[in-house]
């Protein structure tokens, strides 16, 4: 059985308690590896680690263009190993390996070429300044970085908080999802291999209440970047703001997806689809409230379901499989209670609402369809986290909207239309942090993502995300001599 220490300092190490877990491969519940896991103790020699690494060492001297290039050498390195990377984290978390192989992990990659670009671009500004003195600004890094994943997308959303982080000149303590603890250990191997220095990157495993309340709350700890649960998010943000820490956090959604009766149908299917059943419904910006307009109802929901019914779930390593299994036996048992409620609401199953059991022992479960749902139901209020949609009538673009801004949450939306004009405005009025227009769940290095309302706070990726991992000083410079004679001395 592999064995997988921490990652501190550049070396593979044990926890301190000598305490390990077991990683279940989710499509055949065969142990992947025994890791170790870690707790507060664990954390504080990772902050160290980190401490030390950003204070002194080869990399608190390397000059921009040498940051540039390492972290360009090491996004060549990942690119070299994007096949055995995207295996690890299927095997990890059960994302079939088109959506690791073709979409995550390549995306991850750009990631870090989109910040290496960026190390070189962080300027601060000089400031207007009267004769007597200069006044400017510097970007400096924040520090030490802690980094808390989820288990959806590991290695991309762990490289959405190191690449930023790496290029502002940041060390980075990272706690892994303990669903998914392998592939961000391959991912820190990879870039220790590719020259990053030690203590630079640090990888510490463990459960989210020890392992991760000690992270969030560490003194130590200049920020904190958090993808996962709204639940968890609020327990971060009340142990950041022990020491006053900032937070950015990525949470959950209920995204809206609104399919005007004008929109291209086949298209709108398809994305709707994609948008609801990639990565089996493991996405916080999943369009899980399809809203539909009444005229095109009946039609949609037939064939709609049609295709749902006829997405292929299969093994994660298959090329062919569309739709592998859950990530776990609690996410199956959510989703199998949602799909209850559901029922119990008096939304109408039209297809799926049980396990796929032929698939074998792993967490599988069928690309499911709820019709008729009432935007208050709990199935249309909550985030399942799995293959399910809801499928919501609507009358018009007024009562669309209305409906799609009717929740806590505000991560992404999505509205199909050719109708060029009633495609901006409706994009102006969604309360959300994304807005798609005749696409879903798409993503790009370049473009900020993140939520409004219940959906978080801060923006990844893009220009902006720079500013989540360096923070301005102002340099006041006096050029008059004589500025405090009136003392008179
Ligand atoms: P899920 O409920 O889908 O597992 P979470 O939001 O709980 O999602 O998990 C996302 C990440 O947050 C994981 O790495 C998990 O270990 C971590 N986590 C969970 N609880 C806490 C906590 N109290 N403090 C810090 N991190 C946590």
């Amino acid at each position: 059985m592999k064995k997988y220490p921490l990652f501190i300092d550049g070396k593979w190490v044990d926890s301190v308690s000598g305490k390990t877990f077991e990683s279940i491969n989710p499509a055949t519940l065969e142990v992947n590896g025994v890791i170790a896991e870690g707790d507060a103790a664990d954390i504080d020699l990772a902050v160290k680690a980190a401490r030390k690494a950003f204070e002194l060492g080869p990399w608190a001297s390397m000059t921009p263009s040498e940051r540039a290039r390492l972290l360009y050498r090491a996004a060549q390195k990942l690119w070299e190993n994007v096949d055995y990377l995207a295996e690890v984290e299927s095997n990890d978390n059960g994302l079939t390996i088109s959506e690791t192989k073709l979409i995550a992990i390549p995306a991850a990659i750009e990631v870090l070429e989109f910040y290496a670009g960026m190390v070189t671009k962080i300027q601060g500004d000089t400031l207007s300044s009267p004769a007597d003195r200069f006044n400017y600004t510097l970007r400096e890094p924040v520090g030490v970085v802690g980094a808390i994943v989820p288990w959806n997308f590991p290695i991309m959303l762990t490289m959405w908080k190191l690449a930023p982080a790496l290029a502002a000149g940041n060390t980075i303590v990272i706690k892994p999802a303990e669903q998914t603890p392998i592939s961000v250990l391959e991912l820190a191997r990879l870039l220790q291999e590719a020259g990053i220095p030690d203590g630079v990157i640090n990888v510490v495993n463990g459960y989210g209440h020890t392992a991760g309340a000690a992270l969030a709350s560490h003194p130590d700890v200049d920020k904190i970047a958090f993808t996962g649960s709204t639940a968890t998010g609020r327990l971060i943000m009340q142990a950041a703001s022990k020491h006053l820490k900032p937070i950015s956090l990525e949470l959950g959604g209920k995204s809206p997806n609104i399919v005007f009766d004008d929109a291209d149908l086949d298209a709108a299917i398809r994305g709707s689809l994609f948008g609801i059943y990639f990565a089996q419904g493991q996405v916080c910006a999943a369009g899980s409230r399809l809203f539909v307009q009444d005229t095109i109802y009946d039609r949609f929901v037939d064939e709609f379901a049609r295709k749902a019914q006829s997405i292929r779930v299969g093994h994660p390593l298959d090329p062919a499989t569309q739709m592998g299994p859950q990530v776990s036996e609690e996410q199956l048992q959510t989703i199998e209670r949602y799909v209850e409620i559901g029922k119990q609401e008096g939304a109408e199953l039209i297809t799926g609402g049980k396990r796929n059991e032929q698939c074998g022992s792993g967490f599988y479960y069928t690309p499911t369809v709820f019709a008729n749902v009432d935007n208050h139901m709990k199935i249309a209020k909550e985030e399942i986290f799995g293959p399910v949609v809801s499928i919501i009538r609507f009358k018009d673009e007024e009562d669309a909207v209305r409906k799609a801004n009717d929740t806590i949450y505000g991560l992404a939306s999505g509205l199909w239309t050719t109708n060029l004009a009633r495609a901006h405005r409706v994009a102006r009025k969604l309360k959300a942090g994304t807005v798609y227009v005749n696409t879903f769940s798409m993503l790009d290095s370049a473009a900020p993502f993140g939520g409004v309302k219940q959906s978080g706070f801060g923006r990844e990726l893009g220009i902006e995300a720079m500013n989540m991992y360096t923070q301005t000083k102002h340099v006041w410079v006096n050029l008059n001599e004589s500025a405090f004679d009136w003392y008179g001395v």
